[in-house]
């Protein structure tokens, strides 16, 4: 048992990727690479301009705080946080976080950590606008508005984790429900999740459920990565226990530090006394509105499968083990390929041993999104039913597949032009069987002798197809034809 207790509380930002346009503009909300084209006046703070309310925003918000069994409000308004900093050109952030109520508030989440089940206290979510984004060179620094009012979703947790394990479990889980609800890419390499990360410890023969005994917290703002996130918070562990066991910990100053990613440290940047006080006041120029009951029925009832329960039925339904099951509901996009392929016809097992070793195993080597492959449900469901069928073996569907991905050709159009068809007729292997055996009548005597020369035959026949006579069946017809002769 370690000496020490640690609190981990997350403030997890997550970019809302699939409304049309911005949260508070009507400029496009979408991903860029070419800097300042989703740009409208007010994104770049332009006088005059007035914040609209994107509905579709509050919906997707409201259905996150319904999903992590928050309460809604039952008005929504908006609040101002000011400040003077260039990624942020009204000089105010438009937010939700003092007086308004959020769009949730005191949930819970259940969540899976190392395969046992884990619960942490949302203390709420609230939605507001993000800044645009900059990059600094030596001389010089760019400002892009692209990200600037794309509606942003942050949620703060109690400081209910007690390892960087369960922290990044966590984050992996809110990922996967803003996929699985269409809410969010989530994609941490598109810049969509930031998240603050509070780090304390404490005495392990304490009460922790008394924050009178909690440690004096540090926080580490806007780490972008999850490893980041697990870093930093095992970098911290570390080093305020040496404080601890230095005895200087109870002088430390509640503060926040910076995770750098080159000396994986956390580096000082201010202590918490500093602290800005940013002036919060109600937005004067979004009115306070009412939420219908209808409508939050609506929205809760619209809320999608999530990975859970499709991994449920993946066990209930289809017989997959519980490995299977959670390897394919890790993405929203291979759990969505796996039920399309098996809506078409395919075998739900013999589907998942297509998805989880064939194709994820390519990705897994290659670096790629299952979006990537050119193999599509229909493409591999054709695939399965020409093996079924005894068109082709199981061996060859294995060759078709990574033709399919290099040639960018469909799998039927491959077997045709191979020529690559598995000969599962009765007949035509008789037919080649007898012709075989008629040549070697000497090797029949030989075989009445004791001598094994059936492996020889199914060659024999194996040779004269190229490969594609149907092997079982073609040993089951030598068989019959030398006990007739
Ligand atoms: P602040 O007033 O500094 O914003 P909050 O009470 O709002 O602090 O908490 C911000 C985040 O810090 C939350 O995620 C919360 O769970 C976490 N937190 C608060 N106290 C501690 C602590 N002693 N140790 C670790 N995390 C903490
Ligand atoms: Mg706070």
């Amino acid at each position: 048992m370690s000496k020490y207790i640690t609190m981990i509380g997350l403030e997890m930002h997550c970019e809302i990727s699939e409304t049309k346009s911005k949260v508070f503009s009507s400029a496009e909300n979408s991903y860029k690479s070419t800097p300042n084209v989703n740009v409208r006046p007010i994104d770049m703070g332009f006088p005059g301009t007035l914040p609209v309310v994107n509905k579709e925003a509050v919906r997707m918000a409201l259905m996150t705080s319904m999903m992590l069994g928050c309460s809604q409000p039952e008005y929504m308004y908006f609040e101002r946080k000011n400040y003077y900093y260039p990624d942020m050109p009204k000089n105010f952030q438009i937010t939700q976080e003092t007086k308004p109520i959020p769009v949730g508030i005191y949930g819970k989440l259940e969540y899976e950590c190392n395969g046992e089940m884990k619960s942490v206290r949302i203390n709420n979510i609230h939605l507001e606008e993000d800044a645009a984004s900059q990059d600094h060179y030596s001389t010089y620094s760019t400002i892009d508005y692209n990200r600037a009012c794309v509606p942003l979703l942050e949620l703060v947790t109690e400081p209910d984790f007690r390892s960087a394990d369960e922290a990044v479990a966590f984050l992996e889980t809110m990922r996967s429900i803003y996929q699985y609800a269409g809410i969010s890419e989530a994609d941490s390499k598109k810049g969509q999740i930031r998240c603050d990360v509070n780090v304390s410890i404490m005495d392990a023969d304490k009460d922790p459920s008394d924050p009178k005994n909690w440690g004096t917290k540090v926080e580490m703002k806007n780490v972008n990565s999850f490893s980041g996130v697990r870093d930093a918070i095992n970098y911290e562990i570390k080093r305020q226990t040496e404080l601890k066991e230095d005895g200087t910990y109870d002088e430390m100053e509640q503060q926040t530090r910076r995770w750098d990613e080159e000396t994986m440290s956390t580096i000082y940047m201010r202590a918490k006394v500093d602290a800005i006080d940013y002036r919060y006041f109600v937005e004067p120029n979004i009115p306070k509105y009412k939420l219908s009951k209808e409508w939050l029925e609506e929205i809760r009832k619209s809320i999608p499968r999530l990975a859970m329960e499709r991994k449920q039925e993946y066990i209930d339904k289809y017989g997959l083990s519980n490995y299977d099951a959670t390897i394919l509901v890790k993405e929203k996009a291979v759990s969505d390929f796996y039920e399309e392929t098996i809506k078409l016809g395919s075998d739900p097992k013999i589907a998942s041993n297509w998805v989880t070793s064939v194709i994820l195993g390519h990705m897994n080597k290659n670096d790629l999104k299952i979006s990537d492959l050119y193999i599509t449900p229909t493409m591999l469901n054709d695939l399965i039913k020409m093996v079924n069928d005894g068109k082709i073996s199981s061996k060859q569907s294995k060759e078709i597949f990574y033709k399919v991905l290099s040639d960018k050709k469909e799998p039927k159009v491959l077997v045709e032009e191979l020529g690559m068809k598995q000969i599962g007729d009765d007949n035509t292997i008789r037919e080649l069987v007898c012709k075989v055996l008629d040549e070697h009548l000497d090797l029949i005597e030989e075989h009445r002798k004791g001598r094994n020369v059936f492996d020889y035959f199914v060659g024999q026949v194996m040779k004269a197809t190229r490969g594609q006579a149907n092997p079982s069946l073609t040993a089951q017809i030598i068989r019959e034809e030398i006990e007739k002769r």
